[in-house]
């Protein structure tokens, strides 16, 4: 609902609720500040603390910080929807969004000349925006694809979701700065408490921060076309990845769209020339076969893209820029249409780019290369095994053949026996 669809009511409960979240901001931020200067040698526990809520800023950590200091990892409403999670509204953390300057220019009488003339004015605005922590949100309309806790149940510790996001600290000299501008009303800060901190746990010898370690989210972009509804825009994803050298594969876990596998293609020549890879769309496609071989299950996961659940796996020639045959299954019978299909090869593309990046690429192509060797192993067993039985049975055939052309002979030779 927009601010103009709104009722009086609703306009009012709507400024009321971000009115108290100013205060709430606010008066976070000086309960931390003043905790701090208090208390210098926190300032290095709250720096980590800063560095997972990347990318906010310091002042920002602050209000988080005094809201809720067990937030790992906040987001805004509108990105826990584009995970593919739903939000408890009670538990907003309110935060100061980035100043926002309006200029426009206005008509204005002077009063000597009597003449209208135009001016400029303008305004600057400080808006109260509020953000969740993960704590906060569940999976909505399907199982988390980090974890699988069903919708609507809250994913534990262990899910990537509720874990802090690798990031790198500010310094204490940035801390020092921000707690400054707090606390200008109230006496400032004095830089020199800095000094008492002795060395910085977060410095390598060049000076510069280390990164705290978390989660390392990465990202991908699909553009998607203008439609009769829709402006052309860019959604962006969110994505980790694990290695597996068992299977061999890389498995991408890709908020609010599902899950990618990308493997050596098993029947890879291993002749040189292009390696193929195989993109399996969700988990554990191939488990579960249906008695019509058109039809495709969609795995665990499977990705989403316009509203087509994809199914099945694609194979591709990531060096072949010729992408025409690239139709992958959806769920049920036949191929997605041909835009989503665009969309997803966006997709592919930027992970194949991931994928032959990784460090572990070598040991995924070797674990791919041994399987395939011991399938050929099996294979030549199996194909000696079955020229033998092969043999059995024309030797059989020779056999019944000979007696009946024998049987033949005899009557042809003994016709009174008929
Ligand atoms: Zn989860």
């Amino acid at each position: 609902m927009s601010r103009s669809d709104m009722t009086d009511d609703e306009l009012a409960a709507w400024k009321a609720r971000k009115d108290a979240g100013r205060a709430q901001a606010h008066a976070a931020e000086m309960q931390i500040a003043l905790l701090l200067r208090d208390n210098p040698e926190g300032i290095d526990g709250f720096r980590i603390f800063c560095a997972r809520m990347n990318p906010y800023s310091i002042r920002n950590c602050m209000r988080i910080y005094g809201q809720n200091p067990d937030a790992a990892h906040v987001q805004p409403r509108f990105f826990w929807g584009g995970y593919g999670r739903q939000v408890e509204p009670d538990a907003a953390v309110w935060i100061i969004a980035p100043k926002v300057e309006r200029k426009f220019t206005k008509e204005v009488e002077n009063k000597q000349t009597g003449q209208v003339e135009e001016v400029e004015d303008g305004y600057k605005i400080w808006p109260v925006e509020d953000v969740f922590p993960a704590q906060a949100t569940a999976p909505k309309n399907a199982p988390c694809p980090f974890c699988d806790t069903p919708e609507g149940e809250r994913c534990p510790e262990s899910c990537p979701v509720m874990q802090p996001q690798a990031g790198v600290p500010p310094t204490r000299e940035d801390v020092a700065e921000a707690l400054a501008a707090v606390l200008k009303q109230v006496g400032g800060f004095d830089p020199s408490a800095l000094s008492g901190l002795g060395q910085d746990p977060m410095q390598d010898s060049y000076g510069d921060p280390y990164e705290t370690p978390g989660v390392r989210w990465e990202t991908i972009a699909v553009t998607k076309g203008a439609a009769k509804w829709r402006k052309p825009g860019t959604r962006r994803y969110r994505f980790i990845h694990s290695v597996d050298l068992d299977r061999p594969g890389v498995r991408y876990t890709i908020a609010g769209l599902g899950v990618i596998w990308i493997s050596p293609y098993e029947l890879r020549s291993d002749s040189g020339g292009d390696a193929p890879v195989t993109i399996q769309y969700g988990d554990d496609v191939t488990a579960d076969r249906h008695w019509d071989s058109r039809y495709h299950h969609a795995g665990p996961h499977a990705p989403i893209i316009n509203a087509i659940k994809f199914a099945g796996t694609s194979i591709v020639y990531p060096h072949d820029e010729n992408w025409r045959w690239f139709a992958p299954h959806r769920e049920g019978h036949g191929t997605v249409p041909e835009k989503t299909a665009e969309q997803m090869g966006q997709i592919v593309r930027q992970l194949l780019d991931h994928y032959r990046g990784l460090v572990e690429y070598d040991a995924i192509e070797e674990a791919g290369f041994k399987r395939r060797a011991d399938r050929r192993a099996r294979e030549a067993e199996h194909e000696v095994a079955r020229l033998s039985e092969r043999e059995q049975e024309l030797a059989q055939q020779r056999a019944d053949a000979e007696r009946c052309a024998a049987e033949h002979r005899h009557q042809a030779a003994n016709p009174a026996e008929l």
